[in-house]
């Protein structure tokens, strides 16, 4: 058995099925991600299926990492979602699993196009995919400054107050 031997992956044009080599990251004709893959020609009505919903504006930009899945499955499920809302997205084995005995299962990166990250955050907030911003959910420490800044200016305020008054 021979495994690992072969060349990386080809990516493809999830709209017109044009492969392109694993550096290059949109589509030239249709400007969407390339995806991950080689696919069938029965998956073909498949993919012009979801290319429909592709939102071209939610295709622009580089490609930002919005959520992680556990295996290929939840990241296609994920993927699915994202569609739904007319945002493509990218699949990509997670840094640090890029060995053979992951190239079926381990965890995998969703990435959507700059443009899309907003609209993917959204999709992924309600499906609880991923965690509030921590930001508003706790004191950030840049919060936790920003308080402790303003009480040492009203202490250092009330010390020159006491000082005038007593002189
Ligand atoms: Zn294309």
């Amino acid at each position: 058995m021979v495994r690992g031997a072969g060349p990386p992956e080809p990516l493809s044009c999830p709209r017109c099925g044009a492969t392109f080599p694993a550096e290059e990251r949109f589509c030239p004709e249709c400007r969407l991600p390339l995806t991950l893959g080689a696919e069938s020609v029965s998956d073909l009505s498949e993919r012009h299926r979801r290319a429909r919903k592709v939102k071209p504006q939610l295709a622009e930009g580089e490609l930002v990492r919005v959520a992680g899945a556990r295996n290929q499955a939840e990241g296609e499920f994920i993927q699915g979602l994202l569609l739904e809302e007319g945002v493509p997205s990218v699949l990509r084995r997670s840094p640090g699993f890029d060995v053979p005995d992951f190239l079926a299962a381990g965890p995998r990166d969703v990435l959507v196009a700059q443009s899309g990250v907003a609209t993917a955050r959204q999709v992924l907030l309600e499906a609880e995919l991923i965690p509030n911003q921590p930001a508003t959910a706790s004191v950030s420490p840049g919060r936790l400054l920003a308080g402790l800044l303003i009480a040492l200016a009203l202490g250092a305020l009330i010390v020159w107050l006491v000082t005038l008054a007593t002189h």
